[in-house]
């Protein structure tokens, strides 16, 4: 089976996800939100609050800078959440409400650690697919060099499989796959 697509490109982006564009996620409405939500801790600090006399301004001022930064900061990391949980296939509703819920960013926290890995699309008929997968479930369309015998992960630089001792020389994978082994 041959198909002429180039993997590689696809890898790239796929693999770049978790840190380059982590930023550029984060909609709109979410950054809009959190100056906002800046602006009126600032206002809260300055304008509402009861100015006692003995009290000294530096300290108002670095009340309300910590205080504006991180609500906005909390809005931001929401923005995220609603953006990744998308690509990740999981429960938009769900875990944007524990994020929101849980106190002290603790939500978050355990979203970090429970969050599946991102999905890409097969090249050939676009299913959606994770990053462990060898073989689209859907065309059979193969993604990473395995043995032909057992049919466990290789590397494309192995000369025989490292479980089963197949020759991997016999199994003739596609030249696609070689084109990003190192
Ligand atoms: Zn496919
Ligand atoms: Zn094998």
């Amino acid at each position: 089976m041959t198909i002429p697509f180039d993997v590689k490109s696809i890898r790239t982006g796929s693999v770049a996800d978790d840190g380059a564009d982590a930023l550029s996620i984060i909609p709109g409405w979410s950054i809009a939100l959190a100056i906002l939500v800046f602006a009126a801790a600032q206002y809260l600090f300055h304008g509402v609050l009861p100015h006692q006399k003995h009290e000294m301004l530096p300290m108002r001022l670095l009340m309300g800078y910590s205080w504006g930064t991180a609500f906005a900061s909390y809005v931001l990391l929401i923005g995220y959440v609603s953006r990744d949980v998308k690509r990740r296939n999981m429960s938009a509703g769900l875990w944007m409400l524990i994020v929101i819920v849980m106190p002290g960013g603790i939500g978050a926290v355990v979203y970090f650690l429970l969050r599946q890995p991102i999905l890409s699309r097969c090249p050939h008929c676009t299913t959606e697919i994770a990053s462990s997968y060898h073989f689209c479930p859907q065309c059979q369309f193969q993604m990473a060099p395995v043995c032909g015998k057992c049919f466990r992960g290789v590397r494309i630089t192995d000369v025989y499989c490292t479980q089963c001792g197949h020759d991997l020389a016999e199994d003739h994978a596609p030249a696609r796959l070689r084109a990003y082994s190192d």
